[in-house]
């Protein structure tokens, strides 16, 4: 991994384009991954270095003080990483990372991270003593370290996933798991989730949040070079031509979806399957705009206390009511 150390020019807190991070700030440490997610849109990114590189800011903690004393108000979260995750396994990554969530937990801001890596133990320690300013989520998709490493060539393992969210559970923090993107005949199938979500509900995870991936030409791309001529690779080609959704299509929409009834098919069984082991499951609306009404997952990057908690719309409570409102593609 080539690391380029820089100065960072512009602001280290950005708003976020996504809408369902409303007035979160989102925080990216380094300009590209080290993980490498053969699924990761942010290697089509304009600032995205090149496969094996990732560019480090220098003066990030001194500017986000700086940003934070300007502010009139203060933000009470933060989201690492749109464009990146927060816990890469480099050394200069994570010290980075650790003085820049140890400034803000100092400062009563909360963290909000949804990460593929492994959390190390010196987070552990600092989350323990900021247990209700911390949001985690970790993103799990499988058991199978085969099939892991084949998408997430440089990302923890699924055992490290587990004992990251153990190790949160332990000191009071309780993380979500993300199941996103789940691949269509890949990762989707009952086979593969059932079992993860039994250990997921023993383990004390109690939210998931459940969405498909969408086929943007770089995605593609990443995703045939890196399966090959696979079975899963059949298997993810299938499923896009048997369900692909013509709407988005015609609308010249560059990115393949599978269509909506697909989607809402699967989410319901995986709902189902989830509440068999006393996991609740939301469906973001903002990444799935033509089946979710609302921007159900709103809320989860910010501090949330048991009275948000019961606003979500969570898919469980509310699939038979879900309506087919538009028909845009996440982009
Ligand atoms: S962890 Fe996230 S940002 Fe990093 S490569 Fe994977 S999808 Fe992209």
């Amino acid at each position: 991994m080539k690391i380029l150390i820089k100065e960072r020019k512009s602001r280290v807190l950005s708003p976020s384009t996504l809408k369902c991070l409303n007035d979160t700030p989102t925080l990216n440490p380094t300009a590209g991954c080290a993980h490498l997610c053969s699924y990761c849109y942010a290697r089509g990114y304009s600032n995205y270095p090149g496969d094996g590189t990732i560019v480090l800011y220098t003066n990030l903690v001194e500017k986000l003080e700086n940003e934070l004393n300007r502010k009139r108000q203060t933000p009470g979260f933060v989201y690492f990483s749109p464009s990146c995750d927060a816990f890469q396994p480099v050394k200069q990554v994570l010290d980075t990372t650790y003085s820049l969530m140890a400034l803000l937990l100092q400062k009563g801001i909360g963290v909000s991270f949804l990460t593929k890596g492994r959390i190390p133990d010196r987070f552990i320690a600092l989350f323990k003593s900021h247990s209700d300013n911390v949001n985690a989520h970790i993103g799990i998709t499988t058991l199978n370290r085969q099939l892991q490493k084949q998408i997430e060539p440089h990302a923890a393992t699924p055992g490290t996933r587990l004992k990251n969210i153990s190790a949160l559970v332990q000191i009071g923090v309780l993380p979500e798991a993300r199941f996103d993107p789940l691949i269509p005949g890949v990762t989707d199938s009952t086979d593969n989730l059932d079992p993860l979500l039994k250990i997921l509900g023993r383990s004390g995870v109690r939210r998931v949040g459940l969405n498909y991936l969408f086929l943007r030409p770089i995605i593609n791309k990443n995703i045939r070079d890196d399966l090959g001529h696979t079975k899963a690779m059949e298997k993810i080609s299938q499923a896009f031509c048997d369900n692909v959704d013509l709407k988005l299509l015609d609308g010249k929409s560059r990115v393949n979806a599978l269509n909506p009834d697909f989607r809402q098919k699967q989410y319901k069984h995986i709902s189902l399957l989830a509440k068999q082991n006393g996991i609740k499951t939301y469906v973001c609306g903002y990444k799935n705009p033509d089946i979710a009404e609302d921007l159900t997952c709103s809320n989860i990057w910010q501090k949330y206390s048991d009275k948000n908690t019961v606003q979500y719309q969570l898919f469980n409570d509310h699939h038979s009511e879900i309506t087919i409102s538009q028909t845009s593609n996440p982009d």
